[in-house]
């Protein structure tokens, strides 16, 4: 038995398998009716439309979850990474022109099959519930878009990882995780500016109420901003969010233009109060700092198995290749990649709690973030009651109802 056909099978059926538990055990979950906190936001109707989306959802991503699984396990079985490679090899061109059109290839038939689903997703389900917003010329554009942006900066950064592992021997690890977090953090610094204003319209907010009470909450925290734009999300979606981008002093925060319309002034000063929470109290530069140590562990990692023969056994392969041993790994790397997230949702879920009692303290009005939450989470028919499975394996924020809870902790 080959070892590493063993773990990549195991590991992907694993997945699959916790996955489909946990959203068997998110729908026994359930109550019938809203947790006491969230009375005055979650009416009979309102409640019940919630669970009805939550169970719709789940449905939705467990086909998804089989679908994917079932074909890349057809796809090792019967040898379809060895006859992709034949095919692509016969057209006799360089190395590197095989190895990129070879990974090009399978992003594009990955991308293609999940077309349907993505198109399902937004105009049959979002739709049913009232959230999507989008209209066939955005859902085309953007893929359009997302492809050209991908296929530029991915293609440049396989071509470069390709190229070091095969001419910079011991080392080529190094200088791809170099290269890998240069290209990163050039592109959180020119996201802003560059790469979100290609999918969304970013205006200033105009002077007056909120914007007055933004600037003077972030003196009075001591925080600079370049900028508190307004972002378009509805062009897409109901739902609503606020974020920062860019570093240093380029850092701005976008709100969602749905978030102004349903919030209150100090809601959205508790909003921004929790982002400068993140902001503040490092939690940001340790997300930036793990990341880049994760991508170098990632490297190093692969650098190790690149030469094995029977990895390639594994997939039935005719010839070795750096490109498809690249493939391979990152298949093979599934099971520790399940373990890593698990650990970073968890450490995500206590940065979050910190944000959450920074915005209470430093706010004039502690309940605001309170209001907040339960507000979203109304607007977008959030899960009460997810099961802790479901929150253990991939909540990347707490449950909405611990966070209320551990907030009223903090009332003075
Ligand atoms: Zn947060």
């Amino acid at each position: 038995m080959n070892i590493y056909f063993a773990v990549i099978i195991t590991s992907l059926i694993i997945s699959w398998l916790l996955g489909v538990t946990s959203d068997f055990l998110n729908a026994r979950a359930m109550r019938p009716a809203p947790p006491r906190e969230f009375r005055d936001v979650f009416d009979t109707d309102t409640y019940r439309q919630s669970q009805e989306y939550t169970r719709a959802s789940m449905k939705f991503s467990s086909l998804t979850d089989s679908f994917n699984t079932a074909v890349i396990l057809i796809v090792i079985l019967f040898g379809g990474f060895n006859l992709l490679d034949q095919i692509i090899r016969s057209l006799g061109l360089s190395t590197l022109s095989t190895g990129l059109i070879y990974i090009g290839a399978l992003g594009l038939i990955s991308g293609t099959m999940s077309l349907p689903f993505e198109a399902y997703h937004t105009f049959v389900l979002e739709k049913k519930f009232g959230f999507n917003t989008t209209s066939l010329t955005t859902f085309v554009t953007d893929r359009i878009k997302g492809l050209f942006l991908t296929g530029l900066i991915g293609g440049i950064l396989v071509a470069a990882i390709l190229l070091f592992l095969r001419e910079a021997g011991g080392y080529a690890w190094l200088y791809c995780w170099g290269f890998a977090v240069a290209v990163s953090l050039g592109l959180t610094y020119v996201a802003p500016t560059w790469i979100l204003p290609i999918f969304n319209k970013f205006t200033p907010l105009e002077k007056g109420e909120l914007r007055l009470a933004l600037e003077t909450y972030a003196d009075s925290a001591g925080f600079e901003l370049s900028g508190i734009f307004v972002m378009d999300g509805s062009k897409r979606s109901t739902k609503s969010n606020a974020f920062f981008t860019g570093f240093g002093k380029r850092r701005r925060i976008a709100l969602f233009d749905t978030l102004i319309k349903e919030m209150t002034v100090d809601e959205i000063v508790a909003v921004l109060a929790h982002e400068v929470g993140h902001a503040k109290l490092g939690h940001i530069k340790k997300r930036m700092f793990t990341g880049i140590l994760k991508t170098g562990a990632i490297f190093y990692l692969m650098s190790l198995f690149l030469d094995s023969r029977p990895l390639f056994d594994a997939f039935g392969m005719e010839q070795t290749s750096i490109y498809a041993g690249l493939v391979f790994f990152v298949l093979l790397y599934t099971p520790l990649s399940l373990i890593l997230s698990v650990i970073s949702n968890r450490i995500s879920r206590t940065h979050e709690y910190e944000a959450d009692a920074f915005a209470a303290t430093t706010t004039e009005y502690p309940d605001s973030m309170i209001s907040a939450l339960k507000k979203l989470s109304a607007s977008n028919l959030s899960n009460l009651t997810p099961h802790p499975l479901t929150v253990w394996l991939g909540y990347s924020h707490p449950p909405v109802l611990d966070r209320i809870r551990a907030l009223k902790s903090h009332r003075k």
